[in-house]
């Protein structure tokens, strides 16, 4: 029998205490085209989830808001930036697809414009309305449906989600097969929605995330630390040793921004690293630089750090190496 659980406005967790090999083959089924739901909407909270995976609080809980902001991202950046429209079979396209189609034409938004270039005021709208009429109609009850309540709790009384706690040590240790299983997932299932192929699509789903710039984040560490490189301590000018923003555990492995992984180097730290993990000495050096930032009082800083502790970086660091990121790196002085 097929439950209906699209429209559940919250779901409780099971409890089941699963194995490892239990958890696989419910995370199989629901990213293959086994599970209920059809539409691209359990990639994007695939998405949504992982991105957030060091967001959470001790609980193991986020908020609806963290989750439809990485949401909101997804369906901007493939519907108004690629142009891939199609997110659902049948003749009812997804809302969130629709919402931002909506968004585009109302603000006149060129094709192409990425998510982290709109104004604030309008990733708020985008996101509120995601949320309230995509996700909570039709993306927290159905998937939670399609996990048999084995993977998180929901309410959308208080806007309360939470993971299971074996559900969420289990995408720790294997989030890269995750990452590469979910835009496989989703790949497919875009051409498959669009009847076409999309030029580089793995790609773009690889990317759909990803920030157009850190700039930000620059300005940030720039106005409060010295400017020099973290790696080679390279003073930075602004000419010809541009400063270039480096995630510490890097992005193919957290696909998040958090600014307690993110450090200011030299093109020529940034560009060798690379994908690579710095030599654990760093990580210290990294604690230490965090604990002065969370002492900025500053609210454009404490609303970037307020989840954060030493633990959380440290983890972080360990999980990438389990997860194949062993090939360590060291800066060449010069
Ligand atoms: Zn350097």
């Amino acid at each position: 029998m097929k439950i209906k659980n699209s429209k559940l406005r919250e779901g409780k967790l099971h409890h089941a205490y699963l194995t490892d090999e239990q958890i696989w083959r419910i995370f199989s089924s629901f990213l293959s085209s086994k599970s209920v739901k059809q539409s691209t909407y359990k990639y994007a909270l695939m998405k949504s989830m992982i991105e957030n995976l060091y967001e959470v609080n001790g609980k193991l809980e986020l908020t609806y808001d963290q989750l439809a902001y990485t949401f909101a991202k997804v369906y901007w950046n493939l519907v108004a930036v690629h142009g891939i429209t199609q997110h659902n079979p049948g003749s009812r396209n997804a809302k969130a697809a629709t919402l931002v189609l909506e968004e585009q034409n109302k603000y006149n938004i060129p094709q192409g414009y990425n998510f982290d270039k709109l104004s604030d005021a309008i990733q708020c709208d985008l996101i509120k309305n995601i949320k309230q009429k995509a996700m909570k109609e039709n993306v927290f009850g159905a998937l939670y449906g399609d996990t048999r309540g084995n993977f998180y709790e929901f309410a959308h009384k208080g806007e309360y989600f939470r993971f299971d706690k074996n559900v969420y040590t289990f995408m720790l240790n294997y989030q890269s097969l995750l990452i590469q299983l979910t835009n496989y997932h989703m790949a497919k299932k875009i051409e498959e929605l669009n009847g076409r192929a999309v030029d580089y699509l793995i790609f773009k789903v690889e990317d759909i995330t990803k920030r157009g710039t850190l700039k930000p984040f620059e300005k940030i560490l720039l106005n409060h630390f010295e400017k020099r490189c973290f790696y080679c301590d390279k003073e930075l000018t602004s000419g010809k040793r541009h400063v270039h923003v480096d995630h510490f555990v890097p992005w193919s492995f957290v696909q998040s921004d958090q600014i307690w992984n993110l450090v200011l180097s030299c093109s020529r730290c940034n560009t060798t690293k690379n994908d690579k993990l710095a030599i654990d000495q760093y990580l210290e050096k990294l604690q230490i630089r965090n604990e002065k930032l969370i002492t900025i009082s500053e609210p454009s800083i404490q609303t970037k750090i307020s989840n954060y502790d030493a633990g959380k970086i440290e983890k972080m660091y360990e999980y990438s190496r389990k997860n194949g990121f062993d090939d360590f790196w060291t800066p060449v002085y010069m």
